[in-house]
């Protein structure tokens, strides 16, 4: 990520998850002149036993907006719930669409053998939304766009 045109996209399954597999590298990326966006598909409402669900979605979701505003990039949340992330048509074409909209050069996820099935449930959702996203059949809001590297991380 040397260019400052380029833009990267990280997707976690869950609030906290992209920080740490790639917050080095969104804040690199943002220093450097480039774009950064990161998708939170939950919030990981359910990580905890001391708060409410609803009190530490809250949470969760504030310390996502503070990450992004710290290291200058877009957070996107979209309404799915945290142990119950599924690779529904649904979901793929959400993410689908948020690859065309901020056409990203770079997607970081998690990988397959992650221990936790939402993380299994976001890279399919993943690899089939970048699948969905390059093809120029299929009509959208946004036109296709092919992102050149995918790559894997792990928290
Ligand atoms: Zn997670």
């Amino acid at each position: 990520m040397s260019s400052g045109a380029e833009v990267l996209m990280v997707v976690g399954a869950h609030a906290g998850d992209a920080e740490v597999i790639a917050g080095a590298v969104v804040a690199q990326q943002v220093h450097d002149g480039g774009k950064a966006v990161i998708v939170h598909l939950t919030l990981g409402e359910r990580g905890q036993g001391r708060l409410t669900e609803q009190e530490y979605a809250r949470q969760k979701a504030d310390e996502a907006q503070a990450f992004g505003r710290v290291v200058g990039a877009d957070i996107v949340v979209p309404p799915y719930k945290d142990t119950e992330l599924a690779a529904t048509e649904e979901a793929k074409l959400r993410v689908c669409d948020g690859i065309r909209k901020h056409r990203p050069d770079v997607l970081i996820s998690h990988w397959r053998g992650s221990i936790h099935r939402d993380h299994v449930e976001c890279t399919t959702i993943v690899e089939e939304a970048l699948f969905y996203a390059g093809l120029p059949s299929l009509q959208r809001e946004h036109p296709a766009h092919n992102v050149g590297l995918l790559c894997f991380g792990e928290n």
